[in-house]
Order: C-alpha cells, then sequence, then structure tokens
C-alpha cells in the first residue's frame, strides 16, 4: 500500500499537492506502519496490502470442489447426467443444469461478503480462476455461447454501484474466453430480500421480475446464467424460464457457493 501510493505521488508532478494531503498521507503511512493490514480471516499481517486474506487462508478457501457434477439445489443430490426433475426429491422447480464451487461455511460467506459489498474485484477473479481450474475442459463450457449474470435492479445497483454477478460473469467470460452480455436480461421489481423467505415463498417473490431485453442476443444460444451463491435456485429458474421462453437454446447455470434450502 505505501509504495503504491509513493508511486502515484512521484508520478503526479509533486509539489502542487496542499499541504493538508501530504500531511494526510504522512498520517495514512504512520497508521500503516503501527497497524499493518490483516487476515481478515485468521488476523496474520498481509505482506501483500493489495490482498485482505493470507495465502495460508486463500489456499484453504479456495481448495477443491467435493463435487464437480450438476446438482438439485433442494437436496443437494449430483447427478453425473442433467434430469429435468430431481430424482430424489422430484417435482420441484428447476433451474436446469446447476453448478457450484463450493458449499458455504462461514468463512467463504465472510469472504464473498466483501466481495458484494467491499468492492473488491480481486474475489471474485480468484473464483473465476478456480472455475476455470474446475471446468476449463469440461463438457458443458464447450456448448455455451454467451454468458449472462442475474441481473440486480437498476435502483439497486445505483445506490450500491456494484452488481457481483456481474463482475463474476464478466472475469468468467475472460478466463473462459466466452463473450458476456450483461444487459441481456433486466430485473423489472426491486425484489424484497430473499434472505427471510421460505422456499415456496422465494419463487413468487421473483416471479415476473425478470424480462429479456434483447432476444436477438439469447435466441438458438446456449446461455450459462451466472450468480454468486444459490439457495433454492428461485431467482436462476425464473431467469432460466425468461431465457428459454425467448428462445434460447439451453440454460445452465453457475454459483460459486451453495446454500442448502433447509439451512436458511
Ligand atoms: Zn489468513
Ligand atoms: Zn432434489
Amino acid at each position: 500500500m505505501l509504495s503504491l501510493r509513493r508511486n502515484r505521488e512521484t508520478g503526479s508532478g509533486s509539489g502542487t499537492r496542499p499541504l493538508s494531503e501530504l500531511l494526510q498521507n504522512i498520517a495514512e503511512d504512520f497508521y500503516c506502519f503501527l497497524f499493518p493490514p490483516k487476515c481478515i480471516l485468521c488476523g496474520v499481517d498481509l505482506e501483500d496490502g493489495g490482498r485482505i486474506i493470507c495465502n495460508d487462508c486463500q489456499r484453504r478457501l479456495l481448495k477443491e470442489p467435493e463435487s464437480t457434477l450438476p446438482f438439485c439445489p433442494y437436496c443437494r443430490s449430483s447427478y453425473p447426467d442433467y434430469y429435468e426433475k430431481c430424482r430424489r426429491c422430484g417435482g420441484r422447480k428447476s433451474p436446469g443444469k446447476l453448478y457450484a464451487l463450493y458449499e458455504v461455511n462461514d468463512s467463504l460467506r465472510y469472504y464473498l461478503h466483501h466481495f458484494k459489498y467491499h468492492r473488491r474485484p480481486e474475489i471474485g477473479m480468484d473464483f473465476a480462476r478456480k472455475a476455470y481450474g474446475v471446468y476449463g475442459n469440461a463438457d458443458f463450457i464447450n456448448e455455451i455461447d454467451l454468458i449472462i449474470p442475474v441481473p440486480m435492479h437498476k435502483r439497486k445497483q445505483l445506490s450500491r454501484g456494484y452488481n457481483q454477478a456481474e463482475v463474476l460473469a464478466k472475469q468468467l467470460a475472460g478466463v473462459f474466453k466466452l463473450p458476456v452480455n450483461a444487459s441481456a436480461i433486466k430485473r423489472l421489481r426491486n425484489t424484497k430480500s430473499q434472505t427471510y423467505l421460505d422456499p415456496e415463498k422465494r419463487f413468487g417473490n421473483v416471479k415476473g421480475a425478470f424480462r429479456v431485453e434483447s432476444v436477438d442476443a439469447v435466441k438458438n444460444k446456449t446461455i450459462l446464467l451466472v450468480d454468486d451463491i444459490v439457495t433454492t435456485g428461485a431467482t436462476l429458474t425464473e431467469c432460466s424460464r425468461v431465457l428459454r421462453k425467448s428462445g434460447a437454446k439451453g440454460v445452465i447455470s453457475f454459483a460459486v457457493m451453495r446454500q442448502h434450502a433447509r439451512n436458511l
């Protein structure tokens, strides 16, 4: 952090900087000297001030996934093949073939929180690279024509300034070398937070909340729909439904983490 700021200072033609800014920089440097940045998970001092977790925590957090198969968001059954209805719990709505890297845990949730609310895009990049390591040679990737993130309502995105699903989708597009379209679907309603809704209400909450803005962009395409976390799959199911209705050939969903609906 120190060296970064020093580089900026030397490169900006110093001499015209107000004294107050100079004093503030000195104060910040002194603060960093007294309180070096620490790993948000284990608390050790960080050598690289640009990161927020240490190398050990990163290795532990981004370990190899327990399963790389598509799964049912309700009962967590994994399938080597995809079936329209889950063979174990059956009859539920499904977003289609659904993949997630990790089962959520406290550390992952906290890391994701920083990606979402503290604007740390490098966290998304960690997950995108991991996804490439896991699925880079998977057959389903060869089917994908286009990546689309789950959209955020315009008002919410303006106030937060950041849609983590969109950032992640663009990062995935970069590492998988696939096109991305972040405006193909629009969120029409600023839906209530799903956090405190039971699984059935979640489906009602997102019903009719999305619209395909560009039918030409999705028609006859196999789409990889991207979100950060999946629980019941209600949001992904609704987005998949409108994409298919607009002529998408297929929709496959990907989330970084999955949380079992029973653990809500
Ligand atoms: Zn750590
Ligand atoms: Zn199931």
